[in-house]
């Protein structure tokens, strides 16, 4: 039509490898469906305009998820609403301007926020600046199931649910019904629209045509306990009696370069691929049959759509600890620490035990919500279909900065 281009804003940070695949999911996603209608900006504003600690999040999630110990505390600490409330509106205060100047760069219609941490400071800013009722702001939670409170503000347009578990918890923390849409996690639309025959992408990917394949990975950033795995599945995929592989192995360390080397420095019998960061996942979960990786949310999201019965082996306290049950309770997979165990179910998986892992893939992909980012943009793009049109917000006011 007629009408201007909306700037959509999303607000995201790279705490682990989750938040920016969901922001580019999103973004993909208002393509497909609007072309030109929509002009999207993925930002972390607080690393470009803020300082500590806002600016460095990702540094400090680093640090602390590398010690467990720490983000336990760090994560169950924060969660009660006067402490998290109070901190951010202090935060809030103290970098409005930044914050603001931030935000306004991109002159937003509307906002989305894929973050726990990016509720209640931009919020705080459209109330000061008057432009809440203008300005769209909606929160899209990429956790599963176990997520952080300060995902949840009672001034959001919307929060979109990623499961029933998280919209429960949304009504416990004071938001109304009519402000929840529960369509699961939004995962890049590669993964939810491609047609992929297994086949073909073994073919493309040089696999074994013929063994069934498991592969391991750890998240983004390669985490778990993937090379004590990767020895122990190179035994148990092997046949000693036969001398031959009952099976293929795929590793995707992700950003983790040390272990990409030493999982090839293992001695292999059975056929591998050894990976470091992959922008194809899709075409490698396509060409698997199970999979093995710690409790990601994005990870989980993906395997489920492309029916991968689950082995999870490792969560990272708070935020993940809750998609354990989620995976094994709907029998879409198993949760175990050991990596003997592990081993042990995969070759188990790959011979006698075959039905198992075929009604465990029926099972995800029960579960599993491919379309679920392409009912989040068409909600988003309803949401901004109610707004009066043609009144651009910015030009309403001269100066923000003089409100505060
Ligand atoms: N991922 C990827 N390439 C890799 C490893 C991981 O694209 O080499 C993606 C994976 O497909 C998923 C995300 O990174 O979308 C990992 O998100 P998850 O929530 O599972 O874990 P996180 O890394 O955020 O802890």
């Amino acid at each position: 039509g007629a009408e201007r281009t909306k700037n959509v804003l999303i607000l995201m940070s790279d705490t682990g490898g989750g938040h920016r695949a969901s922001a580019e999911a999103i973004r993909d996603a208002f393509q497909i469906e609007f072309g030109d209608e929509y002009k999207i900006f993925v930002k972390d504003v607080w690393k470009e305009y803020t300082g500590w600690p806002l600016n460095d999040m990702e540094g400090q999630y680093k640090f602390m998820v590398k010690h467990v110990q720490l983000w336990k505390v760090a994560f169950h600490s924060t969660s009660p609403k006067w402490i998290h409330s109070v901190y951010l509106a202090a935060v809030a205060a103290y970098y409005a301007r930044e914050v603001e100047a931030g935000l306004m760069e991109y002159k937003p219609d509307i906002i989305i926020s894929v973050h726990p941490m990016m509720q209640h400071i931009p919020l705080w800013v459209l109330k000061w600046q008057g432009l809440e009722k203008k300005v769209i702001f909606v929160t899209v939670i990429t956790d599963l199931s176990t997520c952080h409170p300060t995902w949840f503000h009672p001034w959001v347009n919307r929060c979109y649910c990623s499961s029933e578990e998280v919209a429960k918890k949304a009504l416990l923390e004071g938001l109304e019904e009519s402000q929840t849409r529960t369509y699961g996690l939004p995962i890049r639309p590669s993964f939810a629209r491609a047609v992929l025959v297994k086949d073909e992408l073994r073919k493309e990917l040089k696999m074994d045509p013929d063994s069934p394949a498991v592969l391991l990975m750890g998240g983004g950033e390669g985490m778990g306990p993937v090379k004590k795995t990767a020895k122990a599945l190179a035994e148990s995929l092997y046949d000693k009696e036969n001398e031959k592989p009952i099976g293929q192995i795929v590793v995707i360390c992700g950003r983790n370069k040390n272990l990409v080397a030493s999982v090839e420095a293992i001695e292999w019998k059975i056929p591998v691929k050894v990976r470091g960061f992959e922008t194809i996942m899709a075409k490698w979960m396509g060409a698997c049959d199970c999979i093995i990786s710690k409790a990601g949310p994005g990870t989980i999201a993906e395997a489920l759509i492309r029916g991968l019965p689950i082995i999870l082996n490792d969560y990272i306290p708070g935020q993940e600890k809750g998609n354990v049950p989620y995976v094994v309770n709907n029998g879409a997979g198993v949760f175990t620490r050991s990596p003997k165990e592990t081993a042990r179910i995969v070759a188990g998986w790959f011979t006698t035990k075959q039905d198992e892992l075929k009604t465990m893939s029926e099972n995800a992909l029960k579960l599993a919500n491919p379309e679920a980012v392409f009912n989040i943009v068409r909600d988003i793009h309803e949401l901004a279909k109610q707004r009066e049109p043609g009144n651009f917000p910015y030009e309403l006011t001269s100066s923000f900065t003089s409100i505060i």
